[in-house]
């Protein structure tokens, strides 16, 4: 397998290549693929398997392949539970990202600092933002953004996310959001929460086990 053969572009191969990734991992040979076709994907994954990279590139090449208008409307969320995932796949996505003829922009948004700054940042929008999901809420509520573009929303580390007491919020989080959309979820383990929310969220989902 190359990342070529998964069905990613030219400056995806590139950005592997440059990062240093020889061969796709487990991981992103098995989802890469399945993103790539708009499914829904269903991924237990655990932290050092690839995961973040895996829905990086799909989500970004999915990203490029449409015409970006002059806003930059937010067309991918990415719900991570902690600050500091949201800020390493903030800091993977925009690795991927630079490698684009035309960049894309990704916002980070999460709890524990002033809210402006990251107000201030999402001026003049955003393609991709990641965020934890009770700033995310505070930020919308604000009208600092708009979700009604997005049409891909990744769950990282979801069963963290519903361990940490945010399941009002991502709840609050999916109404928001068009019911035309892609989901792809990633967790490591599947207690009964994760998997309520499964059964809700995602649509006949492309199941992946590493
Ligand atoms: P993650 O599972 O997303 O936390 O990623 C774990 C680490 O693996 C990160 O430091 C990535 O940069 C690295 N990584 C991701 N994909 C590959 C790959 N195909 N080859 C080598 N390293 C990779």
């Amino acid at each position: 397998n190359t990342f070529a053969s998964l069905g990613l572009s030219a400056p995806f191969v590139r950005a592997a290549e440059e990062l240093g990734y020889v061969e796709p991992t487990p991981i992103q040979v098995a989802a890469i693929p399945a993103a790539l076709t708009g499914r829904d994907l269903l991924a237990s994954a655990q932290t050092g398997s690839g995961k973040t990279a895996a829905f990086a590139f799909a989500v970004l090449q999915q990203i490029d392949a449409r015409v970006r208008p002059a806003l930059r409307r937010t067309q991918a969320l990415v719900l991570v539970p902690t600050r500091e995932l949201a800020a390493q796949v903030g800091e993977s996505l925009r690795q991927i990202g630079q490698f684009l003829q035309e960049p894309v922009k990704v916002s980070v948004l999460f709890g524990g600092v002033s809210i402006n700054p990251q107000m201030m940042a999402l001026r003049g929008g955003a393609e991709v933002v990641v965020a934890t999901p009770g700033r995310l809420l505070d930020v919308v509520a604000q009208n600092a953004l708009k979700l009604s573009d997005v049409s891909c929303l990744v769950l990282d580390e979801a069963d963290r996310m519903l361990d940490g007491g945010f399941a009002d919020e991502v709840t609050r989080v999916l109404a928001l959001l068009p019911s035309r959309r892609q989901n792809l979820l990633f967790s490591a383990t599947f207690p009964e929460a994760v998997r309520a929310l499964t059964a809700e969220l995602l649509r006949d989902p492309v199941r992946v086990e590493i």
